[in-house]
């Protein structure tokens, strides 16, 4: 019986672990919207978190741009 509480733990721990990494390398489906384009570069927003941005390259950002919690 006590193994089978262990396992539980154990699982609990690793399923807020890879939660938590997954979390943190959670990337950015970036889809680019031509009509909003400025001079600022090229218009992209993400389809994970909503994050907006623009490019000068007219390439998509590598990195996840999600907005600060305003809390
Ligand atoms: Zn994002």
């Amino acid at each position: 019986m006590f193994v089978f509480i262990f396992l539980l733990i154990a699982v609990v721990v690793w399923m807020a672990v890879t939660f938590r990494s997954r979390q943190a390398v959670k990337d950015c489906r970036w889809r680019e919207n031509r009509s909003k384009d400025s001079e600022a570069g090229r218009y992209f927003i993400c389809m994970n978190c909503g994050a907006e941005t623009r490019t000068g390259d007219g390439k998509p950002p590598k990195i996840c741009r999600k907005p600060q919690d305003a809390s």
